[in-house]
């Protein structure tokens, strides 16, 4: 009400709804944490999440009447202007760490001009980061955990301890984290390492990510790497996998409600006679859906057989879409589309249904329990969920899951999925005729790995392993001193 009354944009409550990605690091899982609070196992917690509006709110008045109608959901926003944005969520996050976390290298159009930018652009990281800070610590009260999440956030253990050396801090990365190799090429390397390890507990998705930060503290800034983490006179960093899954008895519940059996049904009308493949993925380089789609046209001139008896379904959810190399992307996969379709299609049927948008739980659901194959071909991916949730709703169906060697994922469904190098546009076909033909019984028995794993690493246990883990890393350095 009181946006409106002051004539403010009205929408901006509705903007932060939409954008609860931005608000707590920016962060998709951290989002679908947010939204499942209560199923997370740390309800009895009084937790508070701190995060970035996703909005611009230049003025005081707006920025209190947004405060007080985040704080309802126990959130806690950090304001930052569109200057900081620019430089910092654009520019450093997502034009600079993005990319190379997921080993697409540091921008190379113009060499001058980003090296140039680089520097205010990390002075802005470095503001961005300390603003948080700021906020993190008007609100914390002796005793508190702080986790940070993401690549967003790299410095602020560090800020957060300059505050208060005795706070518990920990710290989880939702990419990968590549090779020393890499990291070794950006130029505030050594800063964002030593920042990292102000945390008390440093967590990654899969062991590979984990042991290549520790070389690099070691490669980069001579540290000692040993079985627990890395050490700097005396104190040692935790440093340890956390593989994220997720709420697994969400999506079978979502099965049961009247609207989504309906929904299956009419997908199963709609496909009738046809095998359907599934793609879910944001339009992002790293997702690998031009090497996707081309391997599916590879499999269709190879298999004349399955041409009018398979069906790709691909949700491209848009993303970043301000910037160019996205757009570029965008037409891309649109015109590899269109030239498939093309000739592969008929009056009646195409082979690629491609759709340039999101959907809602529930159509999501009923779309994973119809998928026979479903393709996850991502180039880099800190975990990929998209694959975990296929599995959680295909009780019925026993699908089977084609996965990237390349996603976090690949460690821990890789021995009930089919494993493929998502560059090797043939294997990827040869991998599409396996599952295609595959015996129900090998069906059955990789789907039971898979389900087995889902259902019982969940985000759950994620959430309350990497807290505890948190605090006993934090006794344990009390009684070493
Ligand atoms: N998602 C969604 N609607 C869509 C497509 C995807 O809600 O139309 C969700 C999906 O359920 C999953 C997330 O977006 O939870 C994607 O997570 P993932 O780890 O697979 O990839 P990311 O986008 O985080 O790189």
């Amino acid at each position: 009400r009181l946006l409106r009354e002051r004539e403010l944009r009205s929408s901006w409550v509705e903007e932060v709804d939409a954008k609860f990605y931005c608000m707590v690091a920016c962060c998709y899982n951290v989002l679908y944490m947010m939204e499942n609070f209560d199923q997370f196992g740390v309800k009895e917690v009084d937790a508070k999440w701190i995060g970035w509006a996703g909005v611009n709110v230049p003025d005081e008045i707006g920025q209190r009447a947004l405060t007080k109608a985040l704080a309802e959901k126990r959130c806690i926003p950090v304001f930052l202007d569109e200057e900081i944005v620019h430089q910092y969520y654009n520019g450093y996050c997502n034009n600079i760490l993005w990319p190379l976390f997921h080993y697409l290298g540091l921008p190379q159009e113009d060499r001058l001009a980003t090296t140039r930018s680089f520097q205010s652009q990390f002075d802005a990281y470095k503001r961005a980061n300390q603003m948080f800070a700021d906020v993190v610590n008007e609100h914390y009260e002796e005793g508190d955990v702080v986790w940070c999440h993401d690549y967003h956030l790299m410095f602020l253990p560090k800020c957060l301890k300059e505050y208060n050396s005795k706070m518990k801090v920990g710290w989880f990365l939702h990419t990968p984290f590549p090779s020393s190799e890499i990291h070794r090429t950006l130029p505030s390397r050594s800063d964002l390492l030593r920042s990292v390890l102000a945390a008390d507990l440093v967590g990654f998705h899969t062991y590979d990510y984990a042991r290549h930060f520790v070389s690099a503290c070691t490669r980069i800034l001579g540290l000692e790497g040993t079985p627990e983490g890395v050490e700097d006179q005396g104190k040692l960093t935790r440093v340890a996998a956390f593989p994220i899954g997720i709420d697994s008895e969400r999506f079978k519940r979502a099965l049961e409600l009247p609207a989504v059996k309906e929904h299956i049904n009419e997908l199963k009308q709609r496909f009738s006679g046809r095998k359907v493949m599934l793609g879910v993925d944001r339009l992002d380089m790293i997702k690998g859906i031009p090497q996707k789609i081309l391997a599916f046209e590879k499999f269709l001139e190879e298999n004349s057989f399955w041409r009018d008896k398979v069906v790709l379904l691909q949700i491209a959810v848009p993303t970043r879409t301000d910037v160019p190399e996205y757009q570029k992307l965008t037409s891309q996969v649109h015109e590899i589309v269109g030239r498939i379709n093309g000739r592969f299609g008929t009056l009646t049927a195409v082979p690629i249904h491609h759709l340039d948008r999101s959907l809602d739980f529930h159509a999501l659901c009923a779309l994973y329990a119809v998928t026979d194959v479903a393709l996850v071909t991502s180039l880099r991916d800190g975990m990929n969920l998209v694959s975990y949730e296929f599995v959680a709703c295909q009780g019925s169906k026993k699908g089977v899951l084609i996965l990237s060697e390349f996603a976090g994922a690949a460690q821990s469904l890789g021995a009930g999925a089919l494993l493929v190098n998502p560059w090797n546009i043939t294997e990827v076909a040869n991998s599409i005729a396996y599952a295609l033909n595959m015996s129900p019984d090998e069906r059955e028995k990789r789907f039971r790995h898979n389900y087995a794993h889902v259902t019982t690493h969940t985000a759950q246990d994620w959430a309350e392993t990497f807290v505890s883990e948190l605090n006993d890393t934090v006794v344990e350095a009390q009684l070493r001193t």
